[in-house]
């Protein structure tokens, strides 16, 4: 019997897993990516001998035994050869006299560690370590999506959240700056305020300790580069066929049925019997689906920012012709002058280096990066609509600034400067095509927890959507579980088992 086509627009995180879960499942599969790369936002760039990393700051599934994990083997993203770093301590935040505390992996240590700073916070230093441990443990179900789920998977799925239901909804119903208002002692309050985008409801500061303190969420050695090269491998042993630099212009739809796609470059015409984009979901809605159907779940969403908000960032990178192995991975600070990002003065800054791995800089130095998370597209695209120059300006004001910064916290990089990169909003936006240079999904602020999108449009048959648009508040992990699901969802109509 002749293979069913499905053709992927997108070969991210989530168009290669869709891909590479077709391929298991026997389909004959097409990727189109408009880039000369694959990868998406999980990607890395090189300049003058450094690898700047550009995405995976931790990864959920690093841990070997996690559901997730089998995901990214089944990717060829992970195996038993790929080195995890689990960086300890988690986090550090040095104050103006030169001390250092730390948030460890080690939650009997993050303890003794609060207690030390700070004894009079005691009966909220034990609530938040409550808190974390109610979040060890907890991932998103891997193994289908929720509509394909019956009674029994759904008590599995909700029976842990359902014991630990007060705690997690303590968690969402403050932002992560309320929560640290809760402590006394400043110390405490810098350290949490560092570690996690302050808008954002607290429930992603103890995910994220939660996944740290049990051994997952590491970093991958090599980087995200080549962890999203390993899936492009896999896909490729698999029988995959991968098109770089074809962007997709728009897709076909004939009698409410997705029936192929149509390339930018030249206005070829390509069949399929499924389509399944796997790309920034206002691209798709706004000009690949030319504005024509409307969903009213992701209407609301892109009128209201304040309660959907996303997340872009500034990356400023450095290369320094040091190691600074023996400094703290992560390392926050107050900065000496004002830091202002796009209108925004950021209170702290954070420098995280990855002398770790010698894939990211040549022997002997170091590339550290700052990340800034970033709200505001519109200040930089009305900056690069004044002038080329202004934009490129801001941008070297900002590297300047970081550098003066990084000396200060950090005297033996002084002099040593050897590459300066920044990347803002705007990057993302023009390599990946990414709304407003987002690089996650909706986020989760307090009191309003996001909810999966069902996957399907409807009045198009034979189309589903992958892309981590479908699964807030995004991330490798969902990008790639989105993938995944699409294709059980294409299983499912040719009644095909939708196990892996
Ligand atoms: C600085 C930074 C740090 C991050 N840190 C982490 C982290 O630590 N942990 C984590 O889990 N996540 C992290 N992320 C988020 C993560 O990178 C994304 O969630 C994930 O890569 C999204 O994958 P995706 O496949 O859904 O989409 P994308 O990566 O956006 O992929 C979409 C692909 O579609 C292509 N495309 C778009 N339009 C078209 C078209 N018309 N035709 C053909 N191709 C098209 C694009 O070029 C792209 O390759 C980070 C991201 C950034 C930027």
């Amino acid at each position: 019997m002749e293979k069913k086509k499905i053709i992927i627009i997108g070969a991210g995180i989530s168009g290669l897993s869709a891909g590479i879960h077709a391929l298991l499942k026997n389909f004959d599969v097409e990727i189109y990516e408009s880039h000369n790369l694959v990868g998406g936002q999980c990607t890395a760039w090189h300049r003058k001998g450094y690898d700047i990393d550009g995405c995976i700051h931790w990864l959920t599934g690093s841990k070997k035994g996690t559901s997730l994990y089998s995901v990214w083997e089944t990717c060829g993203a992970l195996s038993g050869e790929t080195e995890i770093v689990d960086h300890d301590p988690i986090s550090s935040y040095i104050d103006e006299k030169g001390d250092i505390y730390y948030l460890y992996s080690d939650i009997h240590k993050t303890e003794e560690e609060l207690m030390r700073i700070s004894p009079e916070d005691k009966k909220e230093i034990k609530h938040f370590i409550h808190i974390i441990r109610a979040f060890q443990g907890m991932n998103p179900p891997t193994e289908k999506p929720e509509e394909m789920m019956n009674k029994f998977d759904m008590f599995r799925f909700a029976f842990p959240f359902i014991l630990k239901m007060k705690k997690m909804q303590f968690a969402m119903s403050l932002s992560v700056a309320d929560y640290a208002k809760r402590f006394k002692s400043q110390i405490i309050r810098n350290l949490l305020l560092s570690s996690t985008p302050n808008i954002l409801a607290a429930n992603a500061m103890f995910f994220m300790l939660g996944l740290r303190t049990t051994g997952d969420g590491g970093w991958v050695q090599g980087g995200s580069l080549r962890f999203v090269q390993r899936m492009q491998q896999r896909f490729g042993e698999l029988g995959g066929k991968l098109f770089l630099n074809s962007n997709v212009k728009n897709i076909v739809i004939e009698n409410n049925k997705a029936t192929g796609i149509r390339l930018g470059n030249n206005d070829t015409l390509i069949k399929a019997d499924y389509i399944v984009p796997a790309i920034d979901m206002y691209a798709l809605l706004y000009q690949l689906l030319n504005n024509k159907y409307r969903i009213p779940y992701f209407e609301e969403r892109f009128s209201d920012f304040l309660k959907y908000p996303l997340i872009s960032t500034v990356l400023v990178s450095i290369g320094v012709k040091t190691n600074l192995g023996h400094r703290p991975h992560s390392m926050s600070f107050k900065p000496s002058r004002e830091v202002i990002i796009g209108n925004v003065t950021h209170s702290f800054i954070t420098a995280e280096h990855f002398a770790y791995d010698p894939a990211f800089s040549p022997d002997g130095n170091t590339l550290v990066e700052f990340l800034f998370p970033d709200f505001n597209y519109e200040y930089w695209e009305k900056l690069r609509e004044k002038s080329k120059e202004a934009y490129k300006e801001e941008k070297k004001r900002i590297g300047d600034l970081l550098v003066s910064e990084l000396q200060k916290v950090y005297p033996e990089t002084e002099g040593k400067i050897e590459l300066l990169d920044v990347a803002t909003p705007l990057t993302y936006n023009r390599y990946c095509n990414a709304y407003k240079g987002a690089y996650m999904s909706f986020l989760t602020i307090p009191g309003n927890m996001q909810k999966n999108y069902k996957g399907t449009i409807d009045g198009i048959d034979n189309l589903f959507l992958a892309g981590q648009w479908v699964m807030p508040d995004g991330g490798l992990p969902t990008a790639a579980l989105a993938g995944k699901f699409a294709v059980q969802r294409i299983c499912k109509c040719e009644n095909i088992n939708i196990k892996f």
